[in-house]
């Protein structure tokens, strides 16, 4: 599988995010993530004129179906701070999720240019909505604060460095798919083919016939949304350019036991999907799995840390060829691994003083229904008898 280098904005469409030295945030990480796309073959941009963090709060915009199997998410920021001498560059990673080698690379890259934060390490261990959004999707994520706006010794470097930072950071994120921009220069001729797509076709079936891939003709014809293509269009395909070859980061580990948290009652839930395995543990609220991509759930872990007053919490799941199967509890695990069979529904509910005091609700994306009403404390939420498989599900524990 090769992984598609996605590069966000961080802000934007009418959020400034922080200003200094006189500019601001959302017009700088437009600058980074074009200088970027221009030196890693291969890699795309959530669409510059939207606001990724706006688009998942409000739940708007297509963005689930932007973002795809196997994808490399990269969201550039810069810092901001009241006090101005606050200075230098950190790679926030979400809590619980272990640095690997290019984050490593990319603290690396950025720390030759500006000081370390939280020496030694640059990395900022921190969960944000963002974050917790794609780790629950099972995406590569890292959010680079590539240095301080607000800081005028980080915005000298930053401006009279500039490209020079960006082919470090560039080969730090697109190891050999890293190519030197070239100076601007006349547009070549003859190295390239018009593809006219003809009925039945995809850009699948087009890149797989000229030898590319569809990052690339994406690429090469600014095409935003792969699924998009229509018949007569006229598509670029470059000859002899060299074949991607995509870094490839290690499987997140993802534990069997939640990890540990500060606060009461606190609801965590991982899910098994369909070719990817186990997806991070996702606190309540957080939608865990997939949608847009037709990969099925087959199995869930739902715990609840740190009970005040005692009880617990228990569920069980309907399989395909297996219906309902017995009820489990606290962390155990619902459905079935490796024997490619769906999950297509779940009961919830909570036992002992916690049902006295708490309400457990959740809602489940369902094959060809979407998402499904919120049901609560033991509802059948899903379908049987319908051959639909379960997609994504969300589940938020409510006090009474
Ligand atoms: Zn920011």
């Amino acid at each position: 599988m090769s992984r598609r280098i996605v590069f966000v904005a961080g802000h934007g469409a009418g959020d400034t995010g922080a200003r200094g030295n006189g500019t601001t945030e959302a017009v700088e990480t437009r600058r980074v993530v074009n200088a970027l796309l221009r030196r890693i073959r291969g890699s795309v941009a959530y669409p510059l004129e939207r606001n990724l963090f706006e688009d998942i709060r409000r739940n708007q915009g297509n963005w689930r179906n932007f973002f795809r199997l196997g994808d490399m998410i990269v969201e550039i920021h810069l810092n901001g701070f009241i006090l101005k001498s606050a200075n230098g560059t950190e790679l926030i990673i979400r809590k619980g999720l272990r640095t690997d080698a290019t984050n490593q690379a990319i603290t690396n890259a950025l720390a030759r240019h500006f000081k370390r934060r939280r020496p030694p390490t640059g990395f900022y261990f921190k969960n944000l909505q963002n974050n917790g959004v794609f780790a629950g999707m099972g995406m590569w994520y890292c959010l680079p604060e590539i240095c301080f706006i607000t800081n005028a010794n980080d915005m000298r470097i930053y401006n009279q460095n500039f490209d020079r930072i960006m082919d470090d950071l560039a080969r730090a994120i697109g190891g050999a798919d890293f190519i030197q921009p070239a100076p601007p220069q006349a547009p070549s001729t003859g190295n390239q083919l018009t593809h006219v797509v003809q009925r039945g076709e995809t850009l699948e079936s087009i890149a797989r016939r000229h030898g590319v891939t569809v990052a690339q003709l994406a690429e090469w014809n600014g095409i935003r949304n792969p699924n998009l293509i229509k018949v007569g269009q006229r598509l670029v395909v470059r000859l002899g350019a060299p074949p991607p070859i995509t870094p490839q980061p290690p499987a997140p580990q993802v534990p069997a036991t939640p990890p540990a948290v500060t606060g009461q009652n606190v609801l965590q839930y991982s899910v098994h999907v369909q070719n990817r395995g186990w997806m991070q543990w996702v606190r309540e609220r957080i939608v865990a799995g997939t949608t847009g991509l037709s990969l099925r759930l087959e199995a869930i872990r739902i715990a609840i840390s740190n009970i005040v007053g005692g009880g617990g919490i228990r569920y069980r799941v309907h399989v395909q060829n297996v219906g309902w199967q017995d009820w489990v509890a606290n962390g155990a695990i619902g459905g079935t691994t490796g024997r490619g069979l769906r999950a297509e529904a779940i009961q919830i509910e909570l036992t002992g003083e916690l049902a006295r005091t708490h309400r457990i609700e959740y809602r489940v994306h369902v094959q060809n229904r979407g998402w499904m009403g919120w049901v609560s404390d033991g509802a059948i939420a899903g379908t049987t008898g319908q051959s639909l498989r379960m997609e994504a599900i969300e589940i938020r524990l409510v006090r009474r």
